[in-house]
């Protein structure tokens, strides 16, 4: 089973990265790839070029063997759909089971993001959550893909909703970007090299 991580990373922190690894070991995946998004449709566009927060995610992940990253949303021109990049996965995979992984705040979005029944024809959405989370009243359509057996994932390539515990660090990308704009130092919270980029290119300044 391959699994999928997708972000802005504007920068890659430290609840992203425990995320991929721990889920990669949950499921006993073959593989987690984390994709960083170039223009993501729904948001702001991030403050940083694609190319440095490619850049921040290499160095994050530079001693990680168990984390990879793929970057073909900065390849392609257009806007970042997710739809797409399955599709794109799913060509160079044939039968494998992929697991695209989102936040529990991502998931409250999920309708208005491109063709996103058409998310599941390509792959498996596993929306991480906090524990005992319980999810909102699920439409028709999230109802018919949820499934409660996580041995249904290894069985089918694609297609269920899946809701997994994960511990989550309380960090946010915002929150270190605020810091950094008010001089304060945002030790701990993500990779040394990453900050170190940071202050190098001077990012994140207002
Ligand atoms: P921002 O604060 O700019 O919105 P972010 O920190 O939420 O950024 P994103 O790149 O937008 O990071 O998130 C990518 C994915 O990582 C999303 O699915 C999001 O739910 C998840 N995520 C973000 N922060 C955490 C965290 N602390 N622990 C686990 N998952 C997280």
């Amino acid at each position: 089973m391959i699994g999928l991580f997708g972000g802005t990373f504007d920068p890659v922190h430290y609840g992203h990265l425990r995320s991929a690894l721990e889920v990669k070991e949950i499921f006993g995946l073959t593989e987690i790839r984390l994709i960083p998004s170039a223009r993501p449709p729904h948001r702001e566009h991030p403050s940083v070029s694609a190319e440095r927060r490619l850049k921040m995610l290499e160095l994050a992940i530079e001693d990680q063997a168990d984390l990879k990253i793929d970057d073909r949303e900065l390849k392609r021109i257009g806007p970042s759909y997710m739809v797409d990049t399955l599709k794109s996965i799913r060509a160079e995979i044939s039968a494998r089971p992929l697991l695209l992984f989102i936040g529990s705040d991502a998931f409250n979005q999920l309708t208005t993001w491109h063709e996103w029944q058409a998310l599941f024809n390509y792959a498996h959405i596993v929306v991480l959550t906090r524990p005992h989370y319980e999810p909102q009243s699920l439409n028709d359509f999230f109802m018919h893909q949820l499934s409660k057996d996580s041995t249904e994932l290894a069985q089918n390539c694609a297609g269920k909703l899946y809701f997994q515990p994960v511990r989550q660090l309380d960090i946010s990308a915002t929150a270190i970007r605020s810091m950094i704009a008010e001089q304060k130092n945002p030790g701990f919270l993500l990779p040394d090299k990453v900050i170190t980029f940071i202050r190098q290119h001077q990012l994140y300044l207002r």
